[in-house]
C-alpha cells in the first residue's frame, strides 16, 4: 500500500471540513506563538465559514500573546460534543494533554520533524517553519478564506516560530508568505512588537536572574530558571519566558541549553542550535521532539542531575563523540 501522499491528506482534510458542523481544535501543552496563533487562526476561519468552534488549550496562555484578537475564546477543555477533531503543531498525543484518551484525533496539522503520525488523517510538513504557515497556504483551499483576525493570528505563529524571521530554514517563501498575511490585513510590526519584543517588569527580572547564571564551554551555553527564580521575580508562568531562543545569539555559542525546573523532581530541558547541529536527536534521546534548530524534552530528575547528564551527552554530541542514529 502506499503512503498517502501530502496531497491526499489535504483532500481528505478539505472533505472532512465540509461534511462537519462542530469542530474542537487543539494544541500542545505549555503553548507558545504557533500553537496559539494556529488555534486562534483557524478557529477564526472556520467560525466565518459557520462552523461551530471550540478552541482548546490545557495551560494557560502566556501574557504576551494575549493581545491577539480571539485568545478570549479559548477554554481550558471541551464543553461540547464535536464532531471532528484536529490537533495542530503537536508532534505527539501526549503533548496535547489528555483530551483524546479515549477517541484519537481526526485530523493532525503539524511542522515538527518528530510527528508520530497520530491521528486519522495526518498533514504534516517539516519543511515548513510554522504550523501557521501551512494553515494560511491551505485554509483557503479548503474554502475558508482569511480576514484580518484570523491572517494576525497565524502572522504571529510565523513569527514567533521564525524566532523573528532568524531561524536558518526562512527563505523567500517564508517572506512571500508574511506579505500575503499582511495584505489580508495582519499589522506585522505591531505583531511583532507584542508577541517578540515587548515583556513585563517581572519577566524582565526574570532574565536579570537567570542571564547572571550563565556559563559557557567550548561552544555548550547553558543556564537554568529555577522555582525560586520565578518567585523573586514574581513570575508566574512556567515556561522559559522566551530566554532560550535569545541565548543563542551569544557570541560563540553553538549549542544553548535552558534548564527550567518544574518541581522537585521535574525539569524542562530546552535545546536550540545556531548552526547545523541537530538538536532534535538530543531531544528525541530523552524521549521529547522538536526541530534540528530547537527541541525540548521532560527530564524527571532533579535539577542538579538534569544539569549534569544533559551537559555531559550534549558536550560528547558536538564533540562528534556520540550520536543517535542507532539508539546509542
Ligand atoms: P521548547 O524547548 O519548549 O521551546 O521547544 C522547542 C521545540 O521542541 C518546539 O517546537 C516544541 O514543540 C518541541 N518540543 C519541546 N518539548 C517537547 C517534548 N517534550 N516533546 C516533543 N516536542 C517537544
Ligand atoms: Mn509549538
Ligand atoms: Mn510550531
Amino acid at each position: 500500500m502506499n503512503l498517502p501522499t501530502q496531497a491526499d491528506a489535504s483532500l481528505s482534510i478539505g472533505r472532512l471540513l465540509k461534511e462537519s458542523q462542530s469542530v474542537l481544535i487543539v494544541a500542545h501543552l505549555r503553548p507558545d506563538g504557533d500553537a496559539i496563533g494556529s488555534i486562534v487562526g483557524m478557529g477564526l476561519a472556520l467560525q466565518a465559514g459557520g462552523k461551530k468552534i471550540q478552541m482548546v488549550l490545557k495551560d494557560p496562555i502566556p501574557a504576551r500573546y494575549r493581545f491577539l484578537t480571539g485568545t478570549e475564546l479559548i477554554q481550558h477543555a471541551p464543553k461540547e460534543a464535536y464532531d471532528l477533531s484536529r490537533a495542530l503543531d503537536c508532534g505527539d498525543l501526549p503533548r496535547l494533554g489528555e483530551f483524546f484518551n479515549e477517541r484519537k484525533p481526526d485530523i493532525n496539522i503539524d511542522h515538527h520533524i518528530t510527528n508520530d503520525n497520530f491521528a486519522k488523517v495526518n498533514l504534516v510538513i517539516p519543511q515548513e517553519v510554522a504550523t501557521s504557515a501551512i494553515l494560511a497556504k491551505y485554509l483557503p483551499e479548503w474554502g475558508f478564506p482569511l480576514d484580518g483576525d484570523s491572517a494576525s493570528a497565524l502572522c504571529m505563529g510565523l513569527l514567533t516560530d521564525t524566532n523573528g524571521f532568524r531561524i536558518p530554514t526562512v527563505s523567500p517563501d517564508t517572506l512571500e508568505l508574511a506579505a500575503q498575511l499582511m495584505r489580508q490585513g495582519a499589522p506585522l510590526p505591531e505583531i511583532y512588537l507584542r508577541s517578540l519584543s515587548s515583556q513585563s517588569l517581572q519577566t524582565s527580572k526574570l532574565w536579570g536572574l537567570s542571564l547572571t547564571k550563565l556559563q559557557m564551554e567550548k561552544g555548550l551555553l547553558w543556564t537554568s530558571i529555577t522555582n525560586e527564580d520565578r518567585e523573586l521575580a514574581g513570575y508566574n508562568g512556567r515556561d522559559d519566558a522566551e530566554i532560550t531562543n535569545f541565548l543563542t545569539s551569544v557570541e560563540g555559542c553553538k549549542v544553548a541549553v535552558l534548564f527550567n525546573e518544574q518541581s522537585a523532581e521535574k525539569v524542562k530541558v530546552s535545546w536550540r542550535s545556531r548552526n547545523h547541529i541537530d538538536v532534535a536527536k538530543l531531544a528525541q534521546h530523552y524521549k521529547g521532539g522538536g526541530h534540528p534548530n530547537a527541541a525540548g524534552a521532560e527530564i524527571t530528575q532533579t535539577l542538579k542531575d538534569a544539569e549534569q547528564e544533559i551537559l555531559r551527552t550534549t558536550q560528547q554530541y558536538i564533540a562528534g563523540e556520540k550520536n543517535f542514529e542507532n539508539g546509542s
